[in-house]
C-alpha cells in the first residue's frame, strides 16, 4: 500500500497552497478532491452549455508572497493593475464611481473625504498586513518566538504614534454605518463604499463590533482591496497552483470524497493516521491536513466520541451560516446598463445603508429580502472564454440570503427570489429580461451541497473577533493544530479567513514544516 507523508483533504486554493510548500520541502503529498474539478469556489463551472462561472468571481488581495514563492508567474498566474471600479447605481443614472483613489458623482466635500478615508484605511490595513500570514500564538504560550509575535503587533500598533494609535483602536470595532457618516454626505458612496466591509458575513451596517476590522483585512493586500481579474481570467489562478503542486510532486485525485479520518488511540494520545474515501478505500499518511470547513472536519469527517466536550461544544457553536447567494445568467450579449458607457467594473445595486439594514433585517429572521441587495460583474468582459463568441455571463453575489431558510427552501421559494432579483437588475439594465437565455440561482445552501460547505459561508466561517487570530476556528484548535495528534487545519476556517488570499494554506504550511 502507498504511503503518504502529508494527506490534504480538498483542494481548494488553500490545500493548493499548502500542498506545493509541503512538497517543495521533500513531502509526498496526496490530496483527495470531493468535486470533479480542483480549485474549490475559485474554480469555473459550467452552468448552462456553452457558459461558465466562477462562485469566486474576482480576487482583492491574493499573496504576493505566496505568488513569488511559488513562482506562480510561470505557470500562467499574473497579477493584473487593471482594477474592476466599483459603481453604486442610482437609479436616476447619478451613478457613484469609485476608483483606487479617487471618487466621482459626488460632491466636492465627498471627493476630498475620499482620500482621507482611503489614506486613514490604508495606514490602518498597513499596519495589519504582516500577520495574516503569521500563526498567531496562544495567549498562554511563553516561548520567546510567540512572546515575540505579540511584541510586534503591538509595536507596529505604537509606531504609528500615539494619536493613530487611539483612533486605530476607536475606528477598527466601529459599525460601518458610524465610519460612513463620519466621513460621507452621499448615501449612495456611503452604501457602495460599505459594501466591502459587510459582503460574506452576518453583518450589516448598524452591527456593532468589527465589520471595519473585516475591511481592513481586505485592504492589507497589494491592491489596497481593490478587487481585479487576473490575465487569463479567474481560471488561471486555479491553473497555475494545480500545476505547481503537480510540479511539484504533489498527486491530486478528483470525483474523491474523504467520508472519515481514522483515529488511532494511543495510551495517552490520540493520532489521525488515515482517511476512509466514500469508494472504501483506506489510505493512510503520518500526517492528514483537512482543507475543509472546520465543523465538517471535526463533527463529520473526526466524530464528536472523539472530542473534549468542552471543544465539540465550540466547533459546533461556530457561525457558519453564510448569507450570500450567487446568481449567474447566460446572456444573449453583452447588458446594457443605463447612464453607463459599458457594463466593465463591480456594479453594486444598493440605494443607501438603510437597504442593506433592511435586507438583513429579513435574514435574520430566516426569510429573503423583498429588494435584495447586490454586486455584479460580467467576467466575459475580462475572459471571454467563459462564455459563446459575443455572448456574456453576469455573476452576482446577493446579499442577504439565509443558508437556512424558515421552513427551508423550495423550488418555489428559489424562483420567487431569482425573479426579485433579476427585477432588481433590470431597474438599472431595462433591456436584461430579453437578454437572459437562462438564470442559475445558488442559495448558500446549494452552494454547500456543491462545494460540501457547511452553511455556504465566504469565510468557512464568520470572521468576527470572537472567530479571529488566535481563536479562529477555536483556541484549541488555532495555529493550524488540533487537539488530535497529527490533524492539522488550512482551510479559511483558519486564521486569516476567507477570501482568496492562500494565506490559510500557507501558515498551515509553515507551522507544519517547523
Ligand atoms: C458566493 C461566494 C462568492 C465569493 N466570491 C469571492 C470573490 O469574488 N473573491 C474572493 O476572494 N473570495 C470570494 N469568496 C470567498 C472564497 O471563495 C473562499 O473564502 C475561498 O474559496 C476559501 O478557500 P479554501 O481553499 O479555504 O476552500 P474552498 O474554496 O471552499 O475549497 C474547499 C475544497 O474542499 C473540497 N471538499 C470539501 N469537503 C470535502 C471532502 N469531504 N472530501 C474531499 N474534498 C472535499 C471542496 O469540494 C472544495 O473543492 C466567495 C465566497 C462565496 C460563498
Amino acid at each position: 500500500m502507498k504511503k503518504y507523508n502529508t494527506i490534504i483533504i480538498g483542494s481548494g486554493h488553500n490545500g493548493l497552497v499548502c500542498a506545493s510548500y509541503l512538497a517543495k520541502a521533500g513531502q509526498k503529498v496526496l490530496i483527495l478532491e470531493a468535486s470533479e474539478n480542483y480549485g474549490g469556489l475559485a474554480r469555473s463551472r459550467t452552468f448552462f452549455p456553452g457558459y461558465k462561472a466562477n462562485t469566486a468571481s474576482a480576487l482583492n488581495h491574493f499573496s504576493e508572497k505566496i505568488s513569488s514563492d511559488l513562482n506562480l508567474s510561470s505557470f500562467g498566474f499574473n497579477h493584473s493593475n487593471t482594477y474592476l471600479d466599483n459603481i453604486g447605481l442610482h437609479i436616476d443614472q447619478n451613478h457613484v464611481l469609485v476608483k483606487k483613489d479617487e471618487v466621482q458623482g459626488v460632491g466636492e466635500k465627498d471627493i476630498q473625504s475620499y482620500k482621507n478615508y482611503v489614506a486613514l484605511l490604508k495606514k490602518f490595513s498597513e499596519r495589519l498586513k504582516p500577520f495574516w500570514t503569521k500563526s498567531i500564538p496562544r495567549l498562554s504560550n511563553e516561548n520567546f518566538k510567540d512572546m515575540m509575535t505579540f511584541l510586534q503587533i503591538g509595536l507596529r500598533l505604537r509606531m504609528m504614534g500615539k494619536e493613530d494609535m487611539r483612533e486605530f483602536l476607536r475606528v477598527f470595532s466601529l459599525p460601518t454605518r458610524d465610519l460612513m457618516d463620519e466621513f460621507f454626505e452621499s448615501p449612495l458612496l456611503k452604501a457602495t463604499l460599505s459594501w466591502d466591509a459587510l459582503i460574506g458575513s452576518s453583518q450589516a451596517p448598524r452591527s456593532p463590533n468589527n465589520s471595519i476590522l473585516t475591511m481592513l483585512y481586505r485592504m492589507s493586500g497589494m491592491h489596497n482591496g481593490h478587487f481585479y481579474i487576473p490575465e487569463g481570467g479567474m481560471d488561471s489562478l486555479v491553473n497555475a497552483l494545480v500545476k505547481c503542486a503537480t510540479t511539484s510532486g504533489v498527486e491530486l485525485q478528483s470525483n474523491t470524497k474523504v467520508k472519515q479520518i481514522i483515529i488511532d488511540k494511543g495510551e495517552d494520545k490520540l493520532r489521525a493516521s488515515a482517511i476512509v474515501t466514500d469508494k472504501d478505500e483506506q489510505i493512510s499518511a503520518d500526517r492528514i491536513i483537512s482543507a475543509v470547513d472546520p465543523k465538517q472536519t471535526f463533527i463529520s469527517l473526526v466524530g464528536t466520541k472523539y472530542l473534549e466536550i468542552e471543544f465539540s461544544n465550540r466547533i459546533n457553536r461556530l457561525r457558519s451560516h453564510g448569507y450570500v447567494a450567487k446568481l449567474n445568467l447566460a446572456l444573449s450579449d453583452e447588458p446594457s446598463f443605463s447612464g453607463l458607457k459599458s457594463a466593465h467594473g463591480r456594479l453594486i445595486i444598493a440605494s443607501d445603508m438603510d437597504k442593506i439594514e433592511f435586507a438583513w433585517d429579513d435574514a435574520k429572521y430566516g426569510q429573503f429580502s423583498q429588494e435584495p441587495v447586490l454586486e455584479m460583474i460580467v467576467p466575459s468582459l475580462y475572459s471571454p472564454s467563459l462564455a459563446p463568441e459575443g455572448k456574456h455571463v453576469l455573476s452576482a453575489n446577493v446579499m442577504y440570503v439565509p443558508c437556512h431558510k424558515e421552513n427551508g427552501w423550495s423550488e418555489t421559494d428559489k424562483s420567487d427570489l431569482k425573479e426579485k432579483i433579476i427585477n432588481q437588475i433590470a431597474l438599472y439594465a431595462p433591456s436584461i429580461k430579453g437578454q437572459i437565455l437562462h438564470a442559475e440561482l445558488m442559495t448558500p445552501k446549494d452552494l454547500e451541497s456543491e462545494y460540501n460547505l457547511t452553511g455556504g459561508h465566504w469565510h468557512h466561517g464568520e470572521l468576527a473577533l470572537d472567530q479571529m487570530l488566535m481563536m479562529r476556528p477555536t483556541y484549541e484548535a488555532a495555529q493550524y493544530r488540533t487537539p488530535i495528534d497529527g490533524l492539522f487545519l488550512c482551510s479559511a476556517g483558519c486564521h486569516p479567513g476567507g477570501g482568496l488570499m492562500g494565506a490559510a494554506g500557507f501558515n498551515a504550511s509553515q507551522e507544519i514544516l517547523k
